[in-house]
C-alpha cells in the first residue's frame, strides 16, 4: 500500500490533558490491554470515532476492574464524574437525573478513566432530541447460523434502505453480529423511524422466514437471524463505531467498506491490538462520506 490515511505524528494527534489514575490497571488480562492502552487507541482512533459519540446521550458499559470484573450499565451520570464529561438532561424526562455526554477526546478519557469499556449512544445528537440522524439495524445471529449467511443479511438490508433511497453502511458488532448503518437528515421523529425500520425487518422475516424473524423470541432463533429493528426507539442505545466491547479478547465494532465483508473477518476480527495496524494500511477511512450521504426518512410507501 502506497498510502496511508493515518501517517500521524504526534503533533497530529488530538489534544489530550486528562491524566489516568492506575494506568496500569488490566481491563483485558487475556490481551494484555490496560488502562493506558485503552486511552492509547481512543487517541488513535479519535477522528474517526468523533462524530458518532460527540454530543449524544451516552449510555456506558463500566468495568472498573476489567472485563473479568463486575460491569454495570450506566444510562445516567454518576458521583466523582472527570470534569471533562459534559451532564445533560433529557427534555422530555424534566425529573429523571442527568445523562452523560463528551465534547472531545478528553471526555472520552474521562470516561476510561471511570472505567467505561463500552460506549453505547443514542441514534440523535442533543441538537434535536427528537430526529434521528441515523439507523441502526443490528444483525443477530441465532445458534448455528453460517457467517456467509449473516454477510448476506446485511447485503440484503442494505439493498432495501437503498430502495427506500438511504444509504447504508456497515460494521462488525464486536461480539456476533454486524450493525448496518444508514445516516438520515434529521426529518423523521423517532415513532415514524421505528415504524420503517420494523417494516424493513418484518418484510426480511415474511420473505425469507427461513432466514430471517423480526421478534426477540429466542426459541424460533435456531439457525436464524434476528432483524433487530429495536435500537431505533427514543432512549435505544447501541454500541458506537469504534468503541471496545467489555468481553474477553478486546473486540472493537469496526467500521467497513462492504468490500471487506468476508468470511475472514468475523464480528470480533478486529481489536485494540490490532486496529494501529489497520488504520496504518487503510487508503481511506470506509466511513468519510457517512455524513455527506444522509437522505431524509421518505414517507412510508405500502407495500
Ligand atoms: P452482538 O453482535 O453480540 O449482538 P450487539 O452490540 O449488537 O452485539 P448487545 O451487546 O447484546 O448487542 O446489546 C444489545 C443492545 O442493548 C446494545 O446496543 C446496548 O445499547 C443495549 N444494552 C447492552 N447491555 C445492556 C444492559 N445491560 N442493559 C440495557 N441495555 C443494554
Ligand atoms: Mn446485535
Ligand atoms: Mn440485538
Amino acid at each position: 500500500r502506497e498510502t496511508s490515511a493515518n501517517t500521524a505524528t504526534e503533533a497530529e494527534l488530538p489534544k489530550r490533558t486528562v491524566v489516568l489514575t492506575h494506568a496500569d490497571r488490566i481491563y483485558w488480562p487475556d490481551e494484555g490491554v490496560t488502562k493506558e492502552g485503552l486511552a492509547d487507541y481512543y487517541t488513535d482512533v479519535w477522528k474517526y470515532m468523533a462524530p458518532f459519540v460527540v454530543q449524544r446521550p451516552l449510555a456506558l458499559l463500566r468495568c472498573p476492574d476489567g472485563v473479568n470484573g463486575q460491569s454495570f450499565f450506566q444510562k445516567h451520570a454518576w458521583k466523582g464524574l472527570n470534569k471533562n464529561i459534559v451532564l445533560i438532561h433529557d427534555p422530555k424526562e424534566k425529573d429523571e437525573g442527568p445523562l452523560v455526554s463528551i465534547d472531545d477526546l478528553d471526555g472520552l478519557l474521562g470516561l476510561v478513566q471511570a472505567g467505561s469499556l463500552e460506549l453505547h449512544p443514542w441514534g440523535i445528537t442533543i441538537a434535536d432530541w427528537e430526529h434521528p440522524d441515523m439507523i441502526i439495524m443490528d444483525l443477530d445471529p441465532g445458534p448455528g447460523v453460517p457467517w456467509e449467511r449473516v454477510i448476506e443479511a446485511a447485503e440484503e438490508t442494505r439493498d432495501r434502505m437503498k430502495e427506500a433511497g438511504l444509504a447504508a453502511f456497515i460494521k462488525t458488532s464486536g461480539g456476533k453480529g454486524l450493525h448496518v448503518v444508514s445516516p438520515l437528515k434529521p426529518k423523521a421523529d423517532w415513532p415514524a423511524v421505528k415504524a420503517f425500520t420494523k417494516s424493513v425487518a418484518d418484510q426480511m422475516a415474511a420473505d425469507s422466514p427461513e432466514r430471517y424473524v423480526s421478534t426477540i423470541t429466542k426459541s424460533k432463533r435456531q439457525g436464524k437471524i434476528l432483524v433487530d429493528y429495536l435500537r431505533n426507539q427514543r432512549g435505544s442505545t447501541a454500541v458506537a463505531p469504534y468503541s471496545t466491547r467489555a468481553r474477553p479478547g478486546a473486540a472493537v465494532s469496526m467500521p467497513l467498506a462492504w468490500e471487506e465483508l468476508s468470511p475472514a473477518i468475523g464480528p470480533a476480527y478486529f481489536t485494540v491490538n490490532n486496529t494501529p495496524n489497520r488504520l496504518a494500511a487503510l487508503r481511506s477511512d470506509p466511513w468519510e462520506d457517512f455524513r455527506a450521504a444522509a437522505a431524509p426518512l421518505e414517507q412510508l410507501k405500502s407495500k
